[in-house]
Parts: structure tokens; C-alpha cells; sequence
């Protein structure tokens, strides 16, 4: 007994001594990689339980106005609305205690930098990502008695929101409550994202559920050519979206550079309330009605810029500032997603963006995000067509693992045999296992 105790008490007398070579080795590989001198000091970080990013900031010894200018500088690549707990921060100072450099991490995969130019004296962004694979999987099985899909799911190693996303998918076409029965089917596809062992993101690219009652009901992961397109969701086979109608998105892209609620305001740096929601986009990317109604405000001021605002059927309001171009005037009548004006930088604001407002039909502002929204109730055209290919890439991978299933149990028979088979002919007889198909059975863990 008192030998595991002595073991312990001694690896916990170690355990600061363990974390300061490894500190030392970072920091020598990155002086040397960014030619810092040897006395600049990095602080470490992390984003704690009801910090924002400029808490944390001042937690790495940084000043409100830096950390404001931080802010800024990474508004356009960093999404705050997704910052978590744990993210990490470094900053580092030179010899003279000024800050040259501040990374930020939301995985142990990238890091976005911002450098001081000494020369400009502007920050400059850059983006640093480590080589991560892709790894598909199959889960499958049965409801059982006493057990839901949720709890199926979450056992078989899926996070909470992976397994939220499976369900509310269904949860369109599956009233579970009245139809779901014990012997009832699902299967899922769930890319994953991994590097070292931790997985980094998770898309759910096939949702499949059937049962007597429920129906068979089939969704597919459409991923749009363009990155943070609002068509990027599920869809049935047909192009149906899979979200059950509410607000078009008023941008086609959404990347939000500033949530709803208390914050420092980019401009005044006071405490304010930021009553909508700031989405990234250049200037002239046009600007949608995000549902029908009646033009209210088609105006200029100085705080909001060029304003559209719209009265939609229920009595709900949307809100459009910092146009540069309006293209529709007071008391016209605009359709769900006819465009209004473009994206610009008028009125007191640091950059082209779209400030998005919603007020309740009793005139409160809510949080715009908060609403439904979709992209579309249909995919059309050339998106369409592409998600016919991407449902028939996901279909074919199906096939693929289930062949992989088959030439692992194969493999495994293999060893037996060791002195009549080479290596080499093992893994050529898998491959003609799966013919045509090894392709994709590879790209399950291609390099991304
Ligand atoms: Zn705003």
C-alpha cells in the first residue's frame, strides 16, 4: 500500500518539472522560427467560464485598447459567436514589454497570428494549420427497448451537438414521440476530423431512419463550393431542405463578426448594447429581404448608415444598416430573399459589414439568430445538380466501408497463414477486394 502512495506523491512533486522542459522545447522551436530575440516572454492563456475575448486578453496582460485593436484584427477570421471555454491565447512581449505577437486557438490543429510590423506599426494576420485527417464511419444499429436514438448515439462515442444535429434532422421527418418503435432502424455517416487523437470537427453527412410506423426516411450532407454558404445543410434526396420554414439568411455567406448583446463597441470602446448581429461581407455582396413585407425605413444617419427596414406579415421587423447602395424605397412591397441593397461601410462603423437587426412583433429586439433560418426550401439549379454527385459520393463510400468491414475480417483470418502469403499479396488481394472502390476507401483517412 504505501509503495502506490509514495509512486503517486512523487509524480505530483514531478509534474511541474515534467511541464517546464516541454514549455522550453516550444518556446526555443518558435524563437528560432520567427526570429524573436531569446528575451522576448510569451504569456499562455485560456478562455474561461463567462470571459470574452477581451477579458482573456487583459488575463495575458494586455491593455483594453490592444485588446481592442486585437478584436478588430481578427473579426474577419475568427467567428466569436463560436468561441468556447478552453480556447488558447499566447501573447508575446519583447524586452521592452510590448506585445509583438498574440496567437489564438480554438483547436490544438490551428492557430490564428496576428504580428506586429514594427516598420507599419499595423498587425498583420496570418494563419498557421497542422496536417489533420478525415476518417469516416458508419453507426448503425437498432432502437432497443428502453433506450432512445439519443442514447444510442451518444454511446457510440458521438458529442452531444454531432448527435443533436442527427436528431434534429430526423425530428422533421420522424415524430418519434408517436412512431418510433423498439426494432426501428438508423444509420448514420459521420465524418470526423481528427489530429492526434482528438477529434476537431465532426459533419454529418448521411441520416437514415426506418421503422413501420415512422416511414423510411433518408438526409444528405450538401457541402456548398463555397466555404460558409448557407446552402451547407441537410437536404432529402430531391434537394428538400431539411429545417422547417422561417428567415432566408440575408447574406449568402455567414461568418458573424459580432454577436447580439452587451460588448465593447469597435468604434467608442465604451460598453454597449449591440442590439443585432454584425455578418461579414465586401462591399457590393448583396443584401436579401429575409422574408416578405413592406418597406418601413429607407433612409441615411449618421450611426446606421444607409437603413432598410422591413415590416414582414407577422408583424415582425428586420433591419438592415451600413449599406452602401439601398435598391428599394419606403413603402414598397418586397418577396422572401429579393435583394435590397449591398453590403458597405456607412455610418459609424471600422469596415464594410451588415448589420442585421430583428425586433418581435411586439417590437422587441431579439437576437436575430435566435430565429430560424434557412437558405432555401430547395435546392435549384447547379446546386441541385451537385447534390446529386455529393449524394452519390456518400453512397458509394457506404459501400466502401461495408467492403472494408468484409477485408479487415479477412486480414484478421490472414496471419494464420503467415509463411504461404507475403505482406505485399496480402494487401494487393485486399485491394481487388474492393475493385473500382479502393479510391474512396482510401480518401476515408486522406489528408486534408
Ligand atoms: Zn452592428
Amino acid at each position: 500500500m504505501l509503495l502506490p502512495t509514495m509512486l503517486k506523491s512523487l509524480l505530483f512533486l514531478l509534474f511541474p518539472l515534467l511541464l517546464i522542459p516541454q514549455e522550453s522545447i516550444a518556446r526555443s522551436n518558435f524563437v528560432q522560427k520567427l526570429g524573436f530575440s531569446k528575451k522576448d516572454k510569451t504569456k499562455f492563456g485560456e478562455l474561461k467560464s463567462g470571459q470574452g475575448l477581451f477579458q482573456a486578453l487583459q488575463s495575458v496582460s494586455i491593455d483594453s485598447a490592444l485588446a481592442l485593436k486585437l478584436i478588430n484584427s481578427l473579426r474577419d477570421d475568427v467567428e466569436f459567436s463560436k468561441l468556447k471555454v478552453g480556447d488558447k491565447l499566447e501573447a508575446t512581449f519583447n524586452d521592452e514589454g510590448e506585445l509583438v505577437r498574440f496567437a489564438f486557438s480554438q483547436n490544438p490543429a490551428e492557430k490564428h497570428i496576428v504580428k506586429l510590423n514594427k516598420m507599419t506599426g499595423n498587425w498583420n494576420y496570418s494563419f498557421q494549420e497542422e496536417k489533420t485527417f478525415w476518417h469516416t464511419r458508419v453507426l448503425e444499429g437498432q432502437l432497443r427497448a428502453g433506450s432512445t436514438l439519443q442514447q444510442d448515439l451518444l454511446e457510440e462515442g458521438l458529442k452531444p451537438s454531432v448527435v443533436n444535429e442527427v436528431v434534429n434532422v430526423l425530428l422533421l421527418k420522424v415524430n418519434f414521440r408517436l412512431n418510433a418503435r423498439v426494432g426501428d432502424n438508423f444509420k448514420v455517416l459521420v465524418s470526423e476530423r481528427r489530429f492526434n487523437k482528438s477529434v476537431i470537427e465532426s459533419k454529418v453527412l448521411y441520416t437514415a431512419y426506418a421503422g413501420k410506423r415512422a416511414g423510411s426516411h433518408e438526409a444528405f450532407y450538401y457541402e456548398d463550393a463555397e466555404k460558409s454558404s448557407t446552402f451547407t445543410a441537410h437536404y432529402t434526396k430531391d434537394g428538400q431542405a431539411l429545417i422547417s420554414s422561417g428567415l432566408r439568411y440575408p447574406l449568402s455567406h455567414l461568418h458573424i463578426r459580432s454577436g447580439f448583446g452587451w460588448r465593447l463597441h469597435p468604434v467608442t470602446g465604451q460598453r454597449a448594447m449591440h442590439r443585432g448581429v454584425d455578418l461579414r461581407g465586401k462591399t457590393g455582396t448583396a443584401v436579401h429581404a429575409v422574408a416578405d413585407g413592406r418597406v418601413i425605413e429607407a433612409n441615411f444617419n449618421e450611426f446606421a448608415g444607409n437603413k432598410v427596414a422591413i415590416r414582414h406579415r407577422d408583424g415582425s421587423k428586420s433591419y438592415y444598416y451600413h449599406l452602401a447602395r439601398r435598391s428599394v424605397k419606403k413603402g414598397d412591397w418586397v418577396n422572401s430573399y429579393q435583394i435590397i441593397g449591398t453590403v458597405g461601410a456607412t455610418g459609424r462603423v471600422t469596415g464594410p459589414h451588415l448589420h442585421f437587426g430583428f425586433k418581435t412583433p411586439e417590437g422587441a429586439w431579439m437576437n436575430p439568430l435566435n430565429k430560424r433560418m434557412i437558405a432555401t426550401p430547395k435546392l435549384t439549379g447547379l446546386r441541385l445538380k451537385s447534390l446529386k454527385d455529393q449524394i452519390a459520393d456518400i453512397r458509394g463510400l457506404m459501400i466502401d466501408l461495408e467492403i472494408s468491414k468484409v477485408a479487415r475480417y479477412l486480414l484478421q483470418e490472414i496471419p494464420n497463414k503467415k509463411d504461404e502469403f507475403s505482406l505485399d499479396w496480402e494487401f494487393t488481394d485486399f485491394y481487388k477486394v474492393g475493385e473500382s472502390k479502393i479510391n474512396t476507401n482510401i480518401a476515408q483517412s486522406m489528408e486534408i
